[in-house]
């Protein structure tokens, strides 16, 4: 009887085992895995502790999802008009109530780092639309899916043991560190290796808290613009009108001008406003060429394209913190139809701290001549006979203009 029983016993939990197995994934303790096992072995060296571990590993499931994120190609294409337009126009009136609401906070970060208020908006709009949209994934898991099987593993293995060396300092719970895909973090979406560098405890409470602490995330952004060289008391560029007699072809050159020689050259500022410093460099900048909007660059529209290394979105962050700051809307409509095939691929884009160079550029598409020679020569990068820039991924430091 005790025997049947025994048998009994033993065949329900053997049930409930053969219930259980297919529902429940296998965690660090239970079934690590070669793939873990040399992440733990890489992250205890490190310093994490077994515990932080084996929580971040909770319940691991291998994300094939982010797997076919990674792999798609954005099909729709826009034209810089559009890119700018879709990004800014919705995004005005919530910026001036954000910007109001957390006005207090932001002078105080403003005052630390030189960034002005309006360009982390503007950034945080962006990024996040103000924090609605910070990405749901578990970051350790989509991170570690994309080291064992993604195309780019060795990087992404990078950002995984770096991730996990955040949670060992204690700045977030496993359960709580979420974001994109591609492992972009919080409010304003910094991967794990620009956490590390840029990131700053601004409420003072121990902790760098990039997703449920608006002070700490606006002062990491503007902590992560000021490393990159934002110079303070300066805006990232300015509308302007170019004489009806410009000389297209005499004066588009890549070189960069001060703004008192500009002006020699007829160009001034919409609406008849002053440029502050006459003796600042600029670049011209026609993004759809001479019919659409113009624009002098300053230096700090490069800082910004640190942040995501693309033209269309850095004119996007000053143009939304400009509106933001009470400006207007560009004097000057952008053409129906771009004159230089100047339609760029939206999707995929550079995170703060994404060195890689095969996440697509929305700027690297074929231009004509003329708009290259408007174009500042990205760094490193020639300039191919027919008119199509391959650009590459620069590290976040070492600003050079
Ligand atoms: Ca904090």
């Amino acid at each position: 009887m005790k025997l049947a029983m025994f048998r009994l016993k033993h065949a329900v939990f053997a049930m409930a085992m053969l219930i259980a197995i297919p529902h429940s994934t296998p965690g660090f303790a239970e079934s690590p895995g070669p793939f873990l096992k040399t992440i733990w072995a890489e992250a205890r060296q490190r310093g994490v502790a077994k515990s932080t571990f084996e929580a971040a590993f909770r319940d691991y499931r291998y994300l094939p999802e982010v797997i076919q994120s990674s792999k798609s190609q954005p099909e729709v294409k826009q034209d810089v008009g559009a890119y700018v337009e879709k990004r800014v126009a919705p995004r005005v009136e919530k910026g001036r109530v954000k910007f109001r609401e957390h006005a207090s906070t932001l002078v105080a970060i403003e005052r630390r780092y030189g960034v002005p208020a309006e360009v982390l908006i503007a950034i945080w709009g962006i990024e996040t639309n103000f924090g609605r949209t910070l990405g749901g994934k578990n970051v350790v898991h989509a991170l570690a899916t994309l080291a064992q099987r993604g195309r780019r593993a060795d990087y992404f293995r990078k950002e995984l043991l770096t991730a996990l060396d955040i949670l060992q300092q204690g700045h977030i719970d496993a359960e709580n560190m979420t974001g994109s895909w591609a492992g972009a973090m919080g409010q304003t979406q910094f991967m794990p290796s620009s956490y590390v560098t840029f990131a700053v405890d601004f409420d003072g409470d121990g902790r760098k808290d990039i997703w449920d602490s608006l002070p700490d995330a606006m002062a990491s952004t503007a902590s992560y613009l000021k490393k990159n060289g934002w110079r303070s008391g300066e805006t990232w560029g300015y509308e302007i009108r170019l004489p009806g007699d410009f000389d297209f072809d005499g004066q588009m050159s890549s070189k960069s001008r001060t703004i008192k020689e500009w002006r020699s050259l007829g160009i001034a500022r919409v609406e008849g406003k002053a440029f502050p410093r006459p003796s600042d460099k600029a670049r011209l900048y026609l993004p759809m060429g001479k019919n659409g909007p113009a624009f002098l660059l300053l230096r700090n529209f490069k800082v910004i394209k640190r942040y995501n290394n693309s033209d269309s979105y850095a004119l996007a962050v000053g143009h939304l913190a400009d509106r933001v700051a009470g400006g207007d809307p560009f004097t000057r409509a952008w053409p129906e139809e771009s004159s230089l095939s100047g339609a760029v691929p939206i999707g995929l884009q550079r995170r703060p701290g994404d060195a890689d160079s095969d996440i697509i550029d929305p700027d690297a598409v074929p231009r004509t001549k003329t708009m290259l020679a408007l174009h500042e020569a990205p760094r490193g990068i020639g300039i191919q006979s027919d008119g199509v820039s391959a650009r590459r991924m620069t590290s976040p430091i070492g600003l050079d203009l």
